[in-house]
């Protein structure tokens, strides 16, 4: 399994979790969780909700556990993936 892009959709309340979990994807502000800069492969630091960049090199293959166990510890369930 790969994961190919993955997103934060409108409603994080900024718990650091998923952070916790897996810090080479998440990064959380005081704001929202987003997706970082340098896993994704148009380079921007945002929730990644409106780009939906896909993630750059191995990165979907190598922490493919990690995000989704990220996503399934999520308390308000904001955090989705698209899986090959
Ligand atoms: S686990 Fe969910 S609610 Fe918590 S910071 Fe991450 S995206 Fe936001």
């Amino acid at each position: 399994m790969a994961i190919t892009k993955v997103w934060i959709e409108d409603g994080c309340i900024v718990c650091n979790a998923c952070e916790t979990t897996c810090p080479e994807v998440f990064t959380v502000t005081e704001e929202t969780c987003k997706i970082r800069a340098e896993v994704r492969l148009d380079g921007q630091q945002t929730p990644n909700l409106e780009e939906r960049s896909a993630l750059s090199g191995t990165i979907g293959k190598e922490l493919a556990d990690q995000i989704q166990e990220a996503a399934e510890g999520c308390p308000v369930e904001v955090i989705k993936f698209e899986k090959i």
